[in-house]
């Protein structure tokens, strides 16, 4: 998805633009849906300093690290994009992402910012739930669906170790 940075120097307030994934730069993102909503305006702070504000809606998938199951989010994140024809000048305003623009390119790639933005978004250890049981590491049932028998033995079995170890 393709900004035009005149469009950007003059301004625009709540703009909708839907970007199809398949056109963002791959960076390990799955998505459920084909298209990331984005609802952003284009304000004017300065001469040369432009800021992108709004708001990205999407849908990952995600593998749950207990249960390796497959769960999907749906997620909602902030954009905060400064621009500026001079980097330099602003760098120590920090909490938003900076972009220098180039005097030789007259578009912005939204797609490659909105991809960095949800993968650093993405959780390390996605869970499908809090509370969710994983695995039994015995069997190997989702413990979720149902129960087995192994799980208290394996606790037993546990604690009497670590019990052995303290009293050495
Ligand atoms: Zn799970
Ligand atoms: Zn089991």
């Amino acid at each position: 998805m393709i900004i035009k940075l005149s469009d950007i120097r003059s301004g625009f307030q709540k703009r909708f633009f839907d970007i199809l994934v398949d056109n963002i730069p791959d960076r390990g993102t799955v998505f459920k849906g084909n298209n990331i909503r984005c609802l952003i305006s284009a304000n004017v702070l300065k001469k040369n300093s432009f800021e992108l504000n709004g708001e990205l809606d999407t849908t990952i998938e995600h593998k749950c690290v207990r249960c390796l199951d497959l769960f999907h989010s749906n997620i909602s994140l902030p954009i905060n994009i400064s621009l500026t024809d001079r980097l330099e000048k602003i760098k120590e305003v920090d909490n938003s992402d900076m972009v220098e623009l180039s005097t030789s390119v007259d578009e912005l790639d939204l797609g490659i910012i909105v991809a960095d933005l949800i993968e650093l978004d993405k959780p390390m250890k996605p869970l499908c739930t809090d509370e969710c049981m994983g695995l039994c590491p015995i069997c190997g049932i989702n413990k979720n669906d149902r129960s087995c028998d192994c799980k208290t033995e394996q606790g037993y079995d546990v604690w009497e170790k670590l019990k052995k170890l303290e009293n050495k």
